[in-house]
């Protein structure tokens, strides 16, 4: 099999990426592999998939949740469904249900389903036995001044002032915080680490902030919330995760991952007042996914959809797994695309041609074949009988001879593609011109005789005569046309919407735009082109979501704009590769 490449950016010298190996496994793999020869886990793999509900998910997301639930299917063990939302909020219903839609449309099951907020009171507790053991203090200071004294990578920080309090003072103070005392943003509680560490991220870090904000799930209980990296370690923890699995930003966390579970850990043994030993996962980072021509951020998916520049969160347009969804992608071509792409530790931009690839496969697969004209031009065959219809075997899928064959009404007056006659022929144009033979697919060759002209100039037929000997697509005499092309019967064709897609980004590196600009200068304006096309009547009753290859066009599926607005509408996936436009393309 061969594939377009994926470019990948190489890390500074001394650092091995760690690609896939030719195996088909990878270093996450291998580490537990060696996990379980070592016995480390007790042969258990447990994994999480933990979004914030805060939007829908996409294609990056479709990474991880590859590798967290694929990984928990081949090693028989458990992935989790965790929402982490530690942050307040309170509208999250529709991106809970889009998510679980999502993973399920993917072909995964989670074990458990949590929500990170029914955490908060261990996780208070454990906070309050990190002030006991001096491990945690309360900070007056505001967090502007925090990150002010935080220092450099090269310059140590400056301790609070409030950093050597009592114990009693803080755990007084810590439990005012919680009754909501204190104003929003006017207390922290933050861990006494290290503030000359080379990782910053130990340099005292935030664990809880004040925020009188109602929460979904706890309502108005909590007034203060923890920080990601003091939540995220216990989440896990408390659900006995093995391999806690994070994208490369959290390298630089880890050692704080692994300190707070030890500070808690520390002193505690059977029979010990602090109680039992809580469980330490182990945190494994691979680089996220990043896609030419698109942008991975929920924050601007977002923005996309509330100021109307996409119809929706799965407009055919959007990178996210609804919207993918929407266009006809399956879940077949993300997973195999998935492990295609497979983990490393190298952050790299994967060319969308590589999904698109994986996409076509699939469909080629599975597919019946349609034919479509989208530009219409009519095509007259003088010497047909007036009033006549037959009705000629069309292959349903060349790829599946199982799928059998259909009937296609065929008549004097027929459509072609406006591209597939040319007046004047460029060089190489095989297709329709005056004087010239072809096929049309399943039905006859026709000879181009004349064209008529509107008043304006415009061609509004092309007139041919057929040989009724080439019925069914080949000549008795064994004469040869260069190009075959797809057609309709006019009176019998069906009329539809289809709408056209193309990258959401003129860019390749969406993300690249000029300084002081928008990200949205990179939209492209012609994402969609909505166009009034003809379709054979065999697809007439297709319900949404069903798939077709219109012939020499692309995979199309329908819309479920087709039950509001009861015309059929079509989005296009992906087109076919057209090697005319190729041709063209070199002969400019
Ligand atoms: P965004 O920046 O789009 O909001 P996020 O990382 O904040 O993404 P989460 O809901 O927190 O979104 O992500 C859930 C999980 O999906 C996390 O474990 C995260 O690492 C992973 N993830 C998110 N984006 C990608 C990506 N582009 N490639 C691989 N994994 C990703
Ligand atoms: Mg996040």
């Amino acid at each position: 099999m061969t594939t377009p490449n994926s470019k990948q950016d190489t890390r500074p010298a001394g650092n091995p990426p760690h690609l896939p190996s030719p195996s088909g496994t990878d270093f996450i793999r291998e580490i537990i592999n060696q996990d379980n020869q070592t016995g480390k886990w007790a042969g258990r793999v447990a994994t999480r998939f933990p979004p914030e509900p805060n939007g829908y998910l996409h294609i990056g997301h479709a990474k991880s949740i590859c590798l967290n639930f694929g990984i928990a299917e081949e090693y028989r063990g458990s992935c989790n469904l965790r929402y982490d939302d530690t942050n307040p909020a309170k509208e999250e219903e529709e991106y809970v249900r889009s998510i679980e839609e999502d993973v399920r449309w993917l072909g995964f099951k989670w074990a458990g389903r949590y929500w990170a907020s029914d955490y908060f009171q261990t996780m208070y507790e454990y906070a309050v036995e990190l002030i006991r053991k001096g491990k945690a203090y309360v900070c007056d200071l505001s967090a502007e001044q925090v990150s002010q004294m935080r220092g450099t990578p090269t310059r140590p920080g400056k301790p609070s002032p409030y950093r050597d309090r009592s114990v009693e003072e803080n755990l007084d103070l810590f439990d005012r915080m919680r009754q909501g005392e204190f104003p929003d943003g006017g207390k922290t509680l933050r861990a006494k680490i290290d503030m000359a560490s080379p990782n910053l991220n130990l340099r005292d870090p935030i664990m809880y902030r004040i925020l009188h904000a109602s929460h979904h799930n706890t309502g108005d209980k909590w007034c203060i919330y923890p920080m990601y990296d003091w939540a995220h370690g216990f989440e896990d923890s408390v659900e006995k995760i093995t391999h806690s699995i994070c994208t490369l930003e959290f390298e630089n966390h880890r050692p704080l991952y692994d300190w707070f579970i030890d500070a808690v850990n520390e002193g505690r043994a059977p029979g010990s007042s602090f109680g039992q030993q809580i469980w330490h996962p182990q945190q494994i980072e691979f680089a996220r996914l990043n896609l030419t021509y698109t942008i991975l951020s929920k924050r601007k998916l977002l923005t996309l959809v509330k100021e109307g520049i996409v119809r929706s969160w799965d407009d055919p347009r959007m990178p996210t797994l609804s919207g993918f969804r929407r266009r006809g992608y399956t879940p077949e071509a993300i997973r195999a695309f998935c492990k295609h792409i497979g983990v490393n530790k190298v952050n790299s931009t994967v060319d969308i041609q590589l999904l698109e690839f994986f996409l076509r496969e699939d469909l080629n697969k599975r597919s019946p074949r349609a034919m479509a004209v989208i530009r219409p031009l009519k095509l007259v065959i003088d010497n047909y009988p007036e009033g006549q219809t037959e009705y000629l075997d069309a292959v349903n899928n060349p790829e599946d001879p199982a799928a059998g064959l259909r009937k296609v009404p065929f008549s004097k007056v027929l459509y072609i593609e406006q591209d597939d006659f040319r007046q004047t022929p460029p060089p190489k144009y095989y297709r329709l011109h005056p004087g010239n033979e072809v096929r049309l697919r399943y039905a006859y060759f026709v000879k181009c005789t004349h064209v008529v002209k509107d008043a304006a100039g415009n061609i509004t037929e092309v007139h041919c005569t057929y040989d009724p000997a080439t019925r069914g697509g080949d000549s008795p005499d064994g004469r040869k046309v260069k190009s075959t092309m797809h057609w309709l019967s006019a009176p019998h064709a069906l009329s539809t919407e289809i709408r056209l897609y193309d990258h959401l980004f003129i860019k390749e590196d969406a993300e690249d735009y000029p300084e002081g600009a928008d990200w949205k200068v990179n939209l492209n304006p012609k994402s969609e082109e909505i166009v009034s096309a003809f379709v054979e009547p065999s697809v007439k009753d297709a319900a949404p979501g069903a798939r077709y290859q219109f012939e020499r066009h692309g995979y199309f599926c329908v819309d479920p704009d087709t039950t509001k607005s009861g015309v059929l509408t079509f989005n296009r996936t992906v087109s076919l590769k057209d090697t005319w436009a190729k041709i063209a393309k070199a002969q400019k």
